[in-house]
Formats: C-alpha cells, sequence, structure tokens
C-alpha cells in the first residue's frame, strides 16, 4: 500500500496518506486533514521506496527483472510509465529470462 509523508505548508504539521493504489494515489486530492489545504510538500523520508526518484530508464533488464520480480505495485507502475513498455510483454519477458535462468 503506497504511503506518502507530507508537509502542510498552511499549518506546517506532518500528514501521511495512504492508498490502496498507486493509480488511487494519483487520482487522489491531497489535502491537509488538520486544516484542509492543499498546499502539501512532499517529504522525503527513503529515497528507494519513492518510486519517482528511480530512473528505471538506466536499469539492466536484470534490475528491471527483480522489480517485476519484488512485485511492488507502485514500482512496477513507474518502471512501465518511465519506458513506456507494455506491461504484458514485459511480465512475459521476465517469466522467459527466469526460466531461462532454472529457476523454479
Ligand atoms: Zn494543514
Amino acid at each position: 500500500m503506497p504511503a506518502y509523508d507530507y508537509r502542510c505548508n498552511h499549518c506546517g504539521r506532518a500528514l501521511s496518506l495512504f492508498y490502496k493504489t498507486y493509480a488511487a494515489y494519483d487520482a487522489a486530492e491531497k489535502t491537509c486533514p488538520h486544516c484542509g489545504s492543499a498546499d502539501l510538500t512532499r517529504v522525503i523520508t527513503n529515497v528507494a521506496l519513492q518510486t519517482g526518484e528511480v530512473n528505471y530508464r538506466g536499469m539492466s533488464s536484470g534490475e528491471m527483472l527483480s522489480v517485476l520480480e519484488g512485485g511492488k505495485r507502485d514500482e512496477v507502475d513507474t518502471l512501465y510509465r518511465q519506458v513506456g513498455a507494455d506491461p504484458n510483454k514485459l511480465v512475459k519477458d521476465a517469466q522467459k529470462i527466469k526460466k531461462a535462468k532454472g529457476d523454479k
């Protein structure tokens, strides 16, 4: 479940917002639960988990595969978006590579 930390620029309080899916996060209107302001600044707490900061284009296919195998939906979605690939094809490719490596 994607969770994001923000700081409200209006009342100065820290807050965390949780979303069921990355799509829900994209669609959501982010507002401060304390004062209702939409003037929020994203707080980066853990760069490795912040999908927006990862450059998937610079990854090798092996690194991409480990993202796919990791199965973190928001990471996988970001990877698809950045690479511009067809998700179904990527998953198929990943399965092929997995088979070739003799896993499972
Ligand atoms: Zn506020």
